[in-house]
């Protein structure tokens, strides 16, 4: 409690219940993957600030370009009105990310934060369609204000909010590793009866890789078959694209690699590139139907964020060497993770590119391993329902040799728990 008198926690004990009680230590500077802690120990990092971190802490060509916005005196609170940095921020998105994927979505800012975007997906298309209900999935992760929650999956969390499965209902997400296409076919029988009762969905919401939820990563086959679903019945297809955006998988897309075209697309975490908060919503032009003010908000588009967020896109994302290189190293880290994998009876990978972990048997197991690598200088997490997966999500930057490193931790510390 906060009554010691030495603890270094003491400050922080008087915040409310942190989530974050497995990495007990005092953070101050980081560079790259590298984090240092009060205590002088320093932690190679696996977790990139769940998602926000995709280029890692501090980018020096990132920081340069804050910094010198800054010291000219841009402006930093603009609300609606145009600036110079949102411009060259919707340019460097429209020809390094939409123009090259023959993408004429509409960019939308819808607040600062992941489930701003998923909240204005969700209001849109209530509008467009006239219709109420959302279809989302078992285990989906959506965010934690009332209208994302009640499309997350994970019921422990919607059931603090008291929150009924009003207007939303859960579909099963099929596995990477399980199921047929066929999966869809009760879908489309129930759609297709009006005497079924179930009110037709304004939308189905998805995401590619499920990163709360445990890594279970949709098919190809299958997002294509959920996209074809949606566009035959008239539903629109989001994609929250909040965590495994943004170059996660590879691609700066997750559903690049199934050809789909979504109607809506969710995006924040790391579209600054330096853990700034900045989110936004891509519509397609037809749905742009918002009168002026009906979907506003104070922190709409932070331009420090639309400044360092020009720089990431201009950087990382003007060819494909970036790109090619995260898919070297998703490569390395799956094999490297499937190698301890292969060391424990019914222990399986799960995810995609560099959102990828180890779900063991034993539920337990991952908070245990997780444990035994922070103290080996590790930031990894866990995912899933019963946090039962090992979750690594290393900066899309990270070196070979740190990367080698980090898995090399993790077989030390499965095999200090698991022996
Ligand atoms: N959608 C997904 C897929 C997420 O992973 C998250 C955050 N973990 C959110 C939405 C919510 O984002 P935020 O925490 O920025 O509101």
């Amino acid at each position: 409690s906060s009554t010691s008198t030495n603890s270094i926690f003491d400050e922080l004990e008087s915040q409310v219940r942190s989530y974050c009680r497995n990495w007990p230590a005092v953070f101050t500077t980081a560079q790259g993957s590298t984090l240092q802690a009060e205590d002088g120990r320093s932690y190679l990092d696996f977790f990139s600030g769940a998602g926000a971190l995709n280029y890692g802490h501090n980018h020096p060509a990132l920081l340069e370009a804050l910094v010198d916005y800054l010291r000219s005196g841009g402006i930093v609170h603009s609300l609606d009105m145009h600036t110079t940095a949102k411009r060259d921020f919707l340019t460097a998105f429209r020809e390094r990310i939409l123009a090259p994927r023959n993408l004429d979505h509409k960019v939308m800012f819808p607040g600062p934060t992941g489930t701003n975007s998923v909240e204005s997906a969700l209001k849109l298309a209530r509008k467009v369609t006239g219709r109420q209900h959302i279809l989302s999935f078992t285990n989906a992760f959506h965010g934690m204000t009332l209208g994302s929650l009640s499309v997350t999956g994970n019921s422990m969390k919607r059931n603090g909010a008291g929150l009924p499965l009003t207007n939303s209902s859960k579909i099963p997400y099929d596995d990477y590793f399980s199921g047929a296409i066929e999966d869809f076919l009760w879908l489309e029988r129930v759609l297709g009866d009006s005497g079924s009762g179930v009110d037709k969905p304004a939308a189905i919401i998805v995401e590619s890789v499920q990163g709360e939820g445990g890594l279970s990563a949709a098919r190809p086959e299958w997002l294509r078959a959920l996209s074809e679903l949606c566009r035959a019945h008239g539903i629109l297809l989001i994609v929250d694209d909040v965590q495994a955006g943004c170059g996660r998988t590879g691609d700066f897309f997750s559903f690049e690699e199934a050809g789909i075209v979504p109607d809506i697309i969710c995006l924040s975490k790391s579209l600054s590139g330096y853990g700034l908060p900045l989110a936004l919503t891509l519509i397609r032009p037809e749905l742009d139907q918002w009168e002026p003010g009906e979907h506003n908000g104070t922190f709409r588009g932070h331009n420090p964020a639309f400044v360092t967020g020009t720089v990431a896109l201009e950087r990382f994302w003007s060819d494909d060497a970036f790109s090619t290189r995260v898919k070297q190293r998703s490569a390395e880290l799956h094999d490297g993770l499937a190698a301890i994998a292969a060391g424990y009876d019914g222990a399986v990978v799960k995810g995609r590119g560099l959102l990828t972990g180890i779900k063991f048997p034993d539920d337990s197991a991952a908070t245990k391993v997780a444990a035994a690598a922070y103290r080996r200088g590790l930031l990894v997490e866990t995912s899933g329902p019963e946090d039962e997966v090992l979750k690594t999500m290393p900066a899309l930057t990270i070196s070979p040799d740190e990367l080698r490193s980090g898995i090399e931790i993790i077989a030390a510390a499965t095999q200090e728990v698991l022996g």
